[in-house]
């Protein structure tokens, strides 16, 4: 596959040392498979945006309401990307200023809680974000988190549990999102037990968004106050976050008796000026040209093979005898469970990524070993199926990824022959923002 154009041509001038390095990154991330769940690639278009003079503007405010002048332009960019993420989601309100996921989460915890309140989410290990109410996490510290997770045994979320938890706590915000967890989340199901407690439901689909955008995962926007997410990983945006919200408190009442800002109101005062200054223009102009490239056909392609490729890769994996954290997947992603195993997950993540196929160690339901180390390996399917990889393709992938599980012995033979084989084949694709495309699809 060759290269599109004259890429970086500036910085091979002006730096080289640098420029040597991306090019290093783009050879690198050309020859491996990308199966780190959170990861993908970007167009050229998203690049471009990212890469664009809006990087100069100042703008600290929102459209219409600024505190700076010169912004009649950049106003229109960021009620692009507004407009676009509110018909994209079905949402009433979104605010796209958030640098990224975490910030993004802080402002929701800011814009609904008081410090010291409870907050249901999964710990770090049960799937879950730090921002999620870890203890090392600002969410941890400043709040308190009620920790719900996965069963140890099934490896699946127990409503009959969270609801007691819930009903014995009384959190006054309960997330729902994972960084680890492959099934479906049950939003509806969700929604009934935050009704039952007086608690805000709120919906992390940093990993998820193109799934819901696809129509092959349950929708959290009916059923949530607030929905939080990135867009640099599924969505294939710049590196940002986005919340999505209802424009009012139900309980407002309630809660927020004091406040004369309604909900919408209160997360775009707790992002601005309450957490940061000023919005990064050009990241916000690739987010309206990423919200667009989401609202296709196209894309909703794209979201349907991601989970079928998850799928297929999961039944391949698991017709070869290997098990997986809750039984399978229902997402873009799948936890290989190596408890059993004398070796860990940390020790077969590593023998893949020498093999050329790039995934994380992750715990899994029931973990006896260190976060660390670990008893599980995390495999997604996103940046492989931008490049084009269909269900036939996963059957090489588990294949390969077989052939170093099953040698983790002789790595010494194995790791070089599997690595040679993955960088050709991954040589037949055009990877979006490296490659120009081989189809104009
Ligand atoms: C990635 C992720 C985030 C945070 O994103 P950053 O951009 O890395 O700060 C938040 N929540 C979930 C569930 C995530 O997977």
């Amino acid at each position: 596959m060759s290269d599109c154009c004259d890429r970086h041509a500036h910085l091979r001038e002006t730096d080289p040392q640098l420029y040597a390095l991306i090019e290093r990154q783009i050879e690198a991330e050309s020859t491996t498979l990308k199966m780190i769940a959170s990861e993908n690639y970007a167009s050229f278009s998203v690049l471009e945006a990212s890469g664009s003079i809006l990087t100069n503007k100042y703008c600290e405010g929102y459209p219409q309401a600024r505190y700076y002048e010169g912004n009649e332009i950049v106003d229109q960019i960021e009620q692009l990307a507004i407009d676009r993420a509110k018909s994209l989601f079905g949402a009433e309100h979104a605010n796209v200023q958030p640098y990224s996921g975490s910030p993004a989460n802080q402002a929701v915890y800011r814009a609904l809680l008081e410090p010291g309140d409870k907050v249901m989410g999964m710990p770090v290990p049960a799937g879950g974000h730090l921002t999620h109410g870890w203890k090392v996490n600002f969410s941890g510290r400043d709040y308190r988190q009620i920790p719900y997770g996965p069963d140890p045994e099934t490896g699946l979320l127990d409503f009959g549990e969270i609801r007691r938890i819930a009903r014995q706590e009384r959190p006054k915000m309960i997330w729902v999102g994972a960084t680890a967890y492959p099934r479906a989340l049950q939003y509806d199901r969700f929604a009934e037990i935050a009704a039952e407690v007086d608690a805000y439901l709120v919906a992390d689909i940093a990993h998820i968004n193109g799934l819901i955008v696809a129509g092959v995962h349950p929708d959290p926007v009916p059923y949530c106050d607030v929905v939080s997410s990135t867009i640099h990983k599924m969505l294939r945006g710049p590196r940002a976050g986005f919340i999505l919200s209802k424009e009012e408190d139900r309980f407002q009442q309630k809660y927020h008796s004091s406040s004369k800002f309604n909900l919408a109101k209160r997360i775009d005062r707790a992002v601005f000026p309450g957490l940061q200054g000023g919005p990064h223009m050009n990241t916000i102009a690739a987010m309206a040209t990423c919200f667009k490239e989401a609202d296709s056909d196209a894309f909703r392609r794209y979201g349907a093979q991601v989970a079928a490729n998850a799928r297929r890769l999961a039944e391949a994996l698991l017709s070869r005898g290997y098990q997986l954290a809750g039984g399978g997947t229902d997402t873009h992603l799948l936890i290989l469970d190596f408890r059993a195993a004398e070796y860990t997950g940390k020790d077969v993540a590593q023998a893949l990524a020498r093999a050329g196929i790039i995934g994380n160690f992750n715990m899994v339901p029931g973990d006896h070993r260190k976060p660390f180390v670990t008893s599980g390996v995390r495999l997604g399917t996103p940046a492989v199926t931008s490049m084009g990889m269909r269900e036939a393709e996963m059957e090489k992938l588990a294949a390969w990824i077989d052939e170093v599980c099953s040698n983790m012995g002789s790595l010494e033979q194995i790791v070089p022959k599997v690595r040679g084989e993955v960088a050709e084949f991954c040589r037949q694709f055009a990877i979006p923002g490296i490659h120009a495309a081989k189809t104009a699809d």
